[in-house]
C-alpha cells in the first residue's frame, strides 16, 4: 500500500511539473496560473501526506495488534514473557479485588486422582496439586489458550509448560517427560501439551498442576472438581480474599501452631517404617487412608518406603 501511494505521489508530481513546463505567455496570467498551480500542488501533497500518514498509523496498529494479540491482554496489560512462571507476576496488592473467571471451557488435564494437595508441605509451600500419572500419559491443556513458557527446571518443575487463557488464568504442567508444544503456540482445551513424567524435583511419576492469576497461585480445587473432571461453577467469581486465603496470617499462624503442637508430642505421632511395610498397611494400622498419609507426609502414593523412615501418622 505504501508503495502504491508513493507511485501515485510521483505521478502527481510529474503531471504537475509537466503542466508547469507549458505556461501561458503573459507574465500576469503566468503568475496567477503559477500561484493556483502551486496551491493545487500543495493541497495535493498535503492530501497525500495525510493519506500516507493515516495508512502508516493503521499499519503500525496492525503490527501492534499482531504482536500483542495474547489471551487476556487487557488483564495482563499486554505483558507477555517467556522468561519463566513468574515473569508477569503482579504484586498481590495490585490484583483486582474481584473478577469473574469463565471456567466453562475446562477440560481436565488428565483423568486421575490427587496424590498431593495444595498447601504446606515439608518446609516449603506446595503451590499446586499433584495428579498420579504413568510416564507417557498425554496431558491436555485445561482451557483453550496460548503457550507462554516451555522450559526445563532441573531442581523444580522439571520439563514444564505454562499456558495463558483468555479467562485470565494461567495453568502450569510440571514434571513432564516430553513437551509437545512450542512457546507462542495456540492450543485448544484438551489438546495434548506434553506427556506425564518424573522430571525435576519429583519422587515418582506425577503431574504437578497449578492455576495462577496474574502470576499468583490459587488452589486449583477452588475452580475444578478433580473427581468429576468438571469445573465447580461455569462462571467463577474470583475474590482476592477467597482465592488467596492461604496467604492470610491467620492460616499461616494456624499452620505454625499445629506443627509445633504435633512435634511437641514427640515420636508418638510418628511411625517408624519397618522392612516390607506398605503405605496401605500403615494407613490401615492407624485407621487412616493412603491419600491422607501421603498428604501429611508430602509423598506420592507410590513413593518407596525405606526401613527406619519416620512417617507422620496423620
Ligand atoms: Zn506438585
Amino acid at each position: 500500500m505504501k508503495y502504491v501511494l508513493s507511485l501515485l505521489a510521483t505521478f502527481l508530481f510529474c503531471a504537475t511539473t509537466m503542466a508547469q513546463m507549458t505556461p501561458p505567455r503573459t507574465n500576469k496570467k503566468y503568475t496567477a496560473y503559477n500561484e493556483s498551480l502551486n496551491k493545487q500542488k500543495l493541497a495535493d501533497i498535503r492530501r497525500l501526506d495525510s493519506i500516507i500518514a493515516a495508512k502508516i498509523q493503521e499499519d503500525d496498529l496492525d503490527d501492534f495488534a499482531m504482536e500483542g494479540d495474547n489471551p487476556a491482554d487487557e488483564i495482563y496489560e499486554g505483558a507477555w514473557s517467556t522468561e519463566g512462571v513468574n515473569a508477569n507476576r503482579v504484586d498481590y496488592a495490585k490484583v483486582p479485588d474481584s473478577v469473574y473467571i469463565d471456567c466453562s471451557g475446562y477440560v481436565a488435564p488428565i483423568e486421575s486422582y490427587i496424590t498431593s494437595e495444595f498447601g504446606p508441605r515439608w518446609r516449603r509451600y506446595h503451590y499446586g496439586i499433584d495428579l498420579k500419572v504413568t510416564i507417557g500419559d498425554p496431558v491436555g491443556s485445561a482451557f483453550t489458550g496460548k503457550v507462554r513458557v516451555c522450559r526445563y527446571d532441573r531442581g523444580g518443575y522439571g520439563s514444564y509448560v505454562v499456558v495463558r487463557h483468555s479467562n485470565g488464568l494461567e495453568t502450569l504442567y510440571g514434571h513432564l517427560s516430553e513437551i509437545k508444544v512450542i512457546e507462542g503456540q495456540e492450543v485448544r482445551a484438551g489438546q495434548c501439551i506434553g506427556l506425564g513424567g518424573n522430571t525435576g524435583r519429583s519422587t515418582g511419576p506425577h503431574l504437578h498442576f497449578e492455576t495462577r492469576f496474574l502470576g499468583n497461585p490459587i488452589n486449583p480445587k477452588k475452580f475444578f472438581n478433580f473427581d468429576t473432571g468438571k469445573p465447580l461453577v461455569a462462571n467463577y467469581l474470583f475474590t482476592k480474599e477467597q482465592a488467596f486465603d492461604y496467604r492470610s496470617s491467620a492460616s499461616a499462624a494456624k499452620y505454625k501452631k499445629g506443627k509445633g503442637k504435633k512435634s511437641s508430642k514427640g515420636s508418638g505421632r510418628y511411625h517408624k517404617v519397618r522392612s516390607g511395610e506398605t503405605l496401605s498397611g500403615i494407613a490401615a494400622r492407624y485407621g487412616t487412608t493412603v491419600s491422607k498419609l501421603c498428604k501429611v507426609n508430602g509423598i506420592s502414593r507410590n513413593a518407596k518406603l525405606r526401613p527406619g523412615q519416620r512417617l507422620r501418622r496423620g
